[in-house]
């Protein structure tokens, strides 16, 4: 019996693609503006450093996540002042992502028919509580989460198994008894799977790769849009009956 189901957030609630890319934009324009780089220039130093800072800190930890750390580092590479601009830049990113937020189609209808059962519904996501809880009000979600468990809480990223150990301890429930539905075939998919819980794909935002590995994998549940997961009055995750 399923007790539980843990959605990821980012491109899988709502668009991270489209509002990462303004806010990589806004970020680039900021630079442009006030220090005469040339925007191009600048996101390419911002993509840079996420990596630089994957490297430096690890990916265990999840303050790589960190917007303000990230243009911090932007401004040491060209030798600008670090204050005000690096919580500047840190906070233009996330509110220009903040205001384009867009909900995924029937995400709430299914969130609405999973509490109506009685099911436990979580939210696990790679990245930092504050911005995090503030995305999932934003998109007026917050009412249908029992649990939102970010990674700098779980001291542990996906995919690796205890980040999934840290939201069991949330309910009691056996992984089995437990579903994780993400976009992401590696963090989400791999990571559930290998902790022992059921999954399902949620394929609308297709990465090079991702067949392989479904493939691979045995990728057995796949959501390609919400509204075929309520039909003839079940719930549905894939090919899964909740
Ligand atoms: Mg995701």
């Amino acid at each position: 019996m399923i007790k539980a189901v843990f959605f990821d957030l980012d491109n899988t609630l709502y668009s991270f693609d489209k509002g990462t890319k303004l806010g990589n934009r806004a970020f680039g324009e900021y630079f442009e503006k006030n220090f005469g780089v040339p925007c191009e220039e600048a996101m390419n130093d911002w993509r840079e450093m996420m990596n630089l800072e994957i490297e430096r800190l690890g990916i265990h930890n999840a303050a790589y996540h960190s917007r303000i750390i990230r243009a911090k580092r932007c401004l040491m590479k060209r030798g600008l002042p670090q204050n005000p601009h690096a919580r500047i830049l840190g906070n233009l990113y996330w509110d220009t992502l903040l205001d384009n937020l867009e909900i995924e189609d029937g995400i709430e209808e299914l969130l609405k028919a999973l509490k109506k059962k009685g099911i436990f519904i979580g939210c696990g996501t790679n990245m930092t509580a504050e911005i995090q809880h503030e995305k999932i009000h934003r998109l007026g979600l917050e009412k249908y989460f029992d649990t939102i468990v970010c990674s700098d809480e779980a001291a542990e990223e996906k995919p690796f198994k205890g980040f999934f150990d840290y939201c069991l301890t949330m309910l009691d429930a056996k992984p089995e008894e437990c579903v994780f539905v993400g976009d992401d075939i590696e963090n989400d998919i791999y990571g559930s799977k290998n902790a022992g819980w059921n999954c399902a794909w949620y394929t609308k935002y297709p990465k090079p790769r991702n067949e392989k590995r479904a493939e691979e994998l045995g990728v057995e549940n796949r959501i390609n849009n919400y509204r075929e997961c309520l039909r003839d009055g079940k719930i549905y995750l894939g090919n899964l009956e909740i």
